[in-house]
């Protein structure tokens, strides 16, 4: 059954389920143009997600032949993952970033066993145990690969160029880019009054950079060929007081349901990702490796508890907190034989 929410001056948001995810779906939202509605997102390249956009076209008076542009926020699966078969059904554009689509590239382009050596060397370098190492060794050696969801990504065919009004019929729709998430992720900011006339600076779509109740995952961005020292953390910290700045009447995020005063929920996360550095510098007292420092960082679970591939997740993202404390000047990187620790300073 589609599930689908009038906000008014022309948005809907569609709630389209992600399989076997506890996120449950995520928010499509369709834009009404005058060359036709566009979608913010498309959601997760699944037979019943797809029938449930869909439906919800349908119950809108459209249908997916009839969408004019796709503006893609990030290019997770849950955001772009239907995106191709869209385009495929209506002649759509697909229009994302340039750094998202950079990593839609190279995910495609990517043989099989590359990410699987990356993902070895990388915990390898963070101090991970060995039996947490020897089943990725194994699956190397044996040639059996995952499949990522991103091998059958839809390469965009237009790109979001930062500041930049998208050009949509009859709409205001700026493009604004907020790195952290992903390196291209972007938010877009409906430079309309809002339909109810609620205060502030018309709308804000911000995909996962913005969401009422989670924190989004900050992890590297990741390419192996590449040696750049990227600061992912510092980047969303940036990207988010950019967005509060904005000052939007309300924010309709790509996960869980609308919401207002957009500084406040900014605040919270700034406080947040702040309490977690001062945590995390004062555990530096002693020099620790980035798995030790992941072991020992606050989650949602304790460490025991986390499964073996959101330990991967949550290494990632021990490090990109690491990396801040250093631009900072707060930690510095001690190297020696074996893996590199960081200690406080
Ligand atoms: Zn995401
Ligand atoms: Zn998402």
């Amino acid at each position: 059954m589609a599930q689908v929410t009038g906000h008014g001056g022309g948005v809907w948001s569609l709630k389209v389920p992600i399989p076997d995810n506890p996120l449950g779906h995520t928010l499509v939202h369709l834009l009404d143009t005058d060359a036709g509605p566009v979608l913010i997102d498309t959601g997760w390249d699944d037979p019943a997600s797809w029938d449930t956009l869909a439906d919800g076209l349908r119950a809108l008076g459209t249908s997916v032949t009839d969408i004019h542009g796709v503006v893609i926020t990030h290019h997770h699966p849950d955001h772009h993952g239907l995106s191709g078969k869209v385009r495929e059904a209506s002649g759509a554009w697909i229009a994302m970033h340039a750094a998202d689509t950079e990593v839609v590239r190279r995910t495609r382009a990517s043989r099989p066993g590359v990410w699987l050596g990356y993902l070895t060397a990388k915990l390898t370098a963070a101090g991970a145990p060995e039996e947490h190492l020897t089943p990725l060794r194994a699956a190397r050696a044996s040639g059996r690969t995952r499949t990522l969801p991103g091998l059958r990504a839809a390469l965009p065919d237009r790109e979001i160029v930062p500041g930049d009004l998208l050009p949509l019929a009859g709409r205001r729709l700026r493009a604004i880019w907020t790195p952290g998430h992903t390196p291209g992720h972007v938010c877009l900011h409906l430079e309309e009054e809002h339909p109810a006339r609620l205060p502030g600076n018309g709308r804000l779509f911000s995909g996962d950079h913005l969401l009422p109740g989670i924190t989004p995952h900050i992890g590297l961005y990741e390419d192996p060929d590449d040696t750049t020292v990227t600061d992912p953390l510092g980047d969303y910290l940036d990207s988010l007081e950019r967005v509060a700045r904005l000052a939007p009447a309300e924010v309709l995020p790509a996960h869980q349901h609308a919401f207002t005063d957009a500084p406040a929920r900014v605040r919270e996360l700034l406080d947040h990702h702040e309490e977690r550095l001062t945590g995390l510098r004062a555990l530096l007292a002693t020099p620790l490796t980035v798995w030790q420092v992941a072991e020992r960082m606050e989650w949602n679970r304790p460490w025991a508890e986390i499964p073996y591939g959101s330990r991967n997740i949550a290494v990632s993202e021990a490090e990109a907190h690491l990396r801040r404390l250093v631009k900072l000047g707060h930690a510095e990187a001690v190297p020696g034989d074996g893996p590199l620790t960081y200690v406080a300073v």
